[in-house]
């Protein structure tokens, strides 16, 4: 089983982790804002997520935690 949580305060929109997603699960969530103004990274289906961790990897800002169990 795979666990993806977000750091949502640290996301600073930037989308990169959008694109490296091979499964196009991730989007920016256009409901919330985060502590930087930012709308922030979100996944649309957690169980769909294959534990790839690319996502995380891009990430500029540590935003994303893969944790298999
Ligand atoms: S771990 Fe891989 S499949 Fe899961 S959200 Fe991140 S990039 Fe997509
Ligand atoms: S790559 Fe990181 S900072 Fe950029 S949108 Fe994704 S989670 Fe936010």
């Amino acid at each position: 089983m795979v666990k993806i949580s977000f750091r949502t305060d640290r996301c600073k929109g930037c989308g990169l982790c959008v694109t490296a997603c091979p499964k196009k699960l991730l989007a920016m969530d256009s409901e919330k804002i985060n502590a930087q103004g930012h709308h922030p990274a979100t996944i649309t289906d957690a169980s769909a997520c294959v534990g790839c961790a690319s996502c995380a990897l891009i990430c500029p800002d540590c935003v994303i935690t893969i944790i298999k169990e």
